[in-house]
């Protein structure tokens, strides 16, 4: 007899769309050939647009919501991965173009699964997530366009929308691996928790969303890591050193770009574009190998609450009116 279990899910009426809380069974699963009991999803943006109906994500309706998720093995038909085994799973289109975490039970296919990496319980790598994943993406691509911890004159890197989950995680890993870190943050009430996660100094928001004061401000920093986007991204560029670097890869305040080429061609900066739904196995593998090593698992929990699967469509607003302190994950059994 086919069992039924919880999830959020979209469904679009009259081309509103809107994500609750439904029981589904067996039959509503996907293709796929490995069928994950799921223990924990987590918060994204991106969930938040597709929970709420504010952005279009979800490719088709009815849709599973969540683009995370992390637990064992129920039943699989490949040679890779075996009953009662734990894996995790991010990005890959799930509740865009196959249905998502914010379920008790999903299937999948097995090319998208990772291996629960050892040194993580399945609620850390649910505190990970998306965002962390990104976070470690991003350290990693200023790292492969020479911005270490070790850069002239002890200049700072900023990262930007940092009291959120994206801009928390890479606050904490630049902190551990030895970078000068500045965190940019529209919330005061954030700025104790910021340098408890390792932030030397606090700018604020406003400092940079009314965009660059002229195309080649004073050069504050050496590298930087953006996920807010539009003016403040436009800000960001204008301030950093000579030969510095931004990976950009939120659009939190906004999808545009309204900047000058100045910095680019007068002082040979870099924007490294960061993406995490599509990236490669080996880059993945690599990414959570260096989030079991390089995050603090202290400032991890420090940042992390978790919530029931039946407060997701209230934690969507949440997440979009940036009301989200650091990262949430979602027990999709409580
Ligand atoms: P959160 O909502 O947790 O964090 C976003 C933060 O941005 C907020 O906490 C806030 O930080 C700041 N912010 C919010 N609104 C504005 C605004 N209007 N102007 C300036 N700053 C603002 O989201 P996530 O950390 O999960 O994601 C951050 C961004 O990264 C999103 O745009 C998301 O879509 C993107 N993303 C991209 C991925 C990729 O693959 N490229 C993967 C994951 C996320 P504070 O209060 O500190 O100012």
């Amino acid at each position: 007899m086919s069992e039924t279990f919880r999830a959020i899910v979209a469904t679009e009426t009259d081309g509103t769309v809107t994500g609750r809380l439904t029981t589904l069974s067996d039959t509503d699963l996907p293709k796929g050939d490995v069928v994950v009991d799921v223990a924990y999803s987590s918060l994204n943006y991106k969930d938040g647009l597709s929970v709420t109906g504010r952005g279009r994500v979800a490719r088709r309706f009815p849709m599973v919501c969540g683009v995370d998720l992390v637990g064992s093995v129920r039943q699989s038909d490949s040679p890779e991965f075996k009953e009662g085994q734990s894996v995790l799973v991010t990005g890959y289109g799930l509740s865009e173009t196959h249905p998502g975490g914010f379920t008790q039970r999903q299937r999948l296919r097995s090319e998208w699964l990772v291996a629960l990496p050892s040194g993580l319980s399945p609620v850390q790598a649910m505190a990970i997530g998306t965002a962390g994943f990104t976070s470690m993406l991003c350290v990693m691509a200023l790292e492969d366009v020479g911005i270490g911890p070790d850069g002239p004159g002890g200049s700072e890197i900023l990262v930007t929308g940092a009291a959120g989950g994206v801009g928390s995680v890479a606050v904490a890993i630049l902190a551990h691996l030895g970078y000068t870190v500045a965190a940019s943050s529209g919330r005061p009430e954030t700025y104790d928790y910021l340098r408890s996660l390792g932030a030397k100094s606090i700018v604020a928001r406003s400092e940079l969303s009314g965009g660059p004061s002229r195309p080649l401000d004073t050069q504050r920093w050496r590298g930087a890591i953006d996920t807010v986007g539009s003016a403040t991204l436009a800000s960001v560029l204008s301030q950093i050193s000579y030969g510095g670097a931004v990976a950009a890869c939120g659009l939190a305040g906004g999808n545009d770009l309204p900047a000058s080429v100045l910095p680019f061609i007068l002082r040979a900066i870099k924007l490294v574009g960061v993406e995490s739904v599509q990236t490669p196995m080996a880059q993945r593998l690599l990414a959570w190998e260096r989030l079991s090593g390089d995050l603090p698992l202290e400032s991890l929990e420090a940042m992390t609450t978790i919530e029931p699967l039946g407060r997701v469509p209230e934690l969507a607003a949440d997440i979009l009116a940036g009301r989200t302190r650091g990262r949430v994950v979602i027990d999709v059994n409580a």
